[in-house]
């Protein structure tokens, strides 16, 4: 007799396994899932995306309290010594990867081979917790390709800024980048990474996609998770993701890359006020050396006061005001200082881990009474 069993893959289809070894026992095999678990290493002043995959047997889609531990080598990754060089790799989020059968990307912690207490080089562990935080990242970048933004002319120069932002047309986009932005939009969102658009920069070869996330870690989670799959989409167009936020140097005529970070709690969208907003703003005055300290290497040559941002060592905001370092959506303003904020100046090579830990540790320094 032969014995069928069917098992419901994650994205529903079903999948009919069947048996002949045991008539009595209904015996089947488990799908075999392709866990691909992605950290953090330890490098300074920026910490690169690692990864490495372990092949595990589950009866569906696994969620996170089916995932494991995992250890990897910290010697090699600027994370321990030679003598005992164990970390350990905590899973926090899981999404299914599209991009192959079975796949799953497995964003984790670092710990420490206690297995407790967080290392540290982990920044998501210094975020507070807070699941009424709301954060939207934008994420600009350039592509490279052989030590030059994509489309560059060998050696050389293209036309000057403008008809590149938002752009269509070889002349101003060329003919890879689009396909490289909308497969990285369809792994994101077949993944449920909520991005939530793209966008042609300012600089030939300069892109942006924006992130989403109710809750403090959430859209930090997903910014890097978005950045790793963009990464390994370009892998096999011989173009690399350059995050450096000015990688044609301070005195061009070429724009910089940011993170700008919008952010709200549920008192801002609730209760909000002219009078919270300028004490809030008092405190973002305060710690601002504490908060360009964690807003990404290299800010003073994007930082200038030129191109639309206030200079570095300046603390500002305005009302849809560019040129400040937080800028005031009119929508707040209208709606008596209820809504998000937008600081301008972490830069594109930030850890939006520790941009989104600061902010929300500045705020909870505002009392709200
Ligand atoms: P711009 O380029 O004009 O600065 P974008 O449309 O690129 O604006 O980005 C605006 C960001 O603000 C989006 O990432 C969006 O998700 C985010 N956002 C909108 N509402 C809120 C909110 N209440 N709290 C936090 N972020 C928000
Ligand atoms: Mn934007
Ligand atoms: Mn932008
Ligand atoms: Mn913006």
């Amino acid at each position: 007799m032969q014995c069928a069993v069917e098992i419901q893959d994650f994205n529903g289809s079903r999948r009919l396994r069947t048996s002949e070894k045991s008539p009595q026992k209904p015996s089947y095999t488990m799908p075999k899932y392709k866990l691909e678990y992605i950290w953090l290493d330890g490098y300074t002043p920026l910490a690169s995306l690692r990864s490495k995959t372990q092949i595990k047997e589950f009866a569906s889609f696994p969620t996170l309290a089916d995932l494991p531990l995992w250890g990897f080598d910290g010697s090699s990754t600027q994370q321990a010594e030679g003598k005992s060089s164990d970390c350990c790799l905590k899973p926090v989020a899981v999404y299914p990867d599209i991009t192959k059968k079975d796949g799953v990307l497995v964003m984790c912690e670092v710990l420490m081979p206690d297995q407790k207490t967080p290392h540290p080089s982990n920044s998501r562990a210094t975020i507070p917790d807070d699941p009424d935080t709301w954060f939207g990242f934008e994420q600009e970048y350039f592509f490279y390709k052989d030590g030059a933004p994509l489309g560059f002319p060998k050696g050389g120069f293209p036309a000057p800024q403008g008809p590149y932002y938002t752009g269509v047309g070889y002349k101003n986009v060329g003919s890879i980048a689009r396909k490289l932005v909308e497969e990285h939009i369809d792994i994101c969102l077949a993944a449920g990474i909520n991005i939530e658009g793209i966008n042609a920069e300012v600089a030939k070869g300069q892109w942006e996609f924006q992130i989403f996330g109710k809750g403090s870690k959430k859209a930090a989670d997903e910014v890097w998770l978005a950045r790793y799959v963009l990464m390994r989409v370009c892998e096999k167009y011989g173009v690399d993701v350059e995050f450096h936020c000015k990688p044609l140097g301070k005195d061009m005529d070429w724009n910089g890359s940011g993170m700008h970070t919008n952010f709200s709690t549920k008192f801002m969208r609730e209760k909000g006020g002219k009078k919270y907003f300028e004490k809030l703003m008092a405190a973002f005055d305060k710690y601002k050396d504490e908060h360009i300290t964690v807003y990404g290497p290299d800010n003073h040559f994007r930082l200038t006061g030129l191109h639309e941002t206030q200079s570095i060592d300046k603390f500002s905001y305005g009302v849809a005001d560019r040129g400040a370092s937080i800028r005031v959506p009119h929508s707040f303003v209208n709606s008596e200082y209820k809504g998000y904020l937008e600081d301008r100046r972490p830069n594109s090579a930030a850890d939006p881990y520790l941009v989104a830990g600061r902010i929300l540790k500045t705020i909870q320094s505002v009392p709200t009474a």
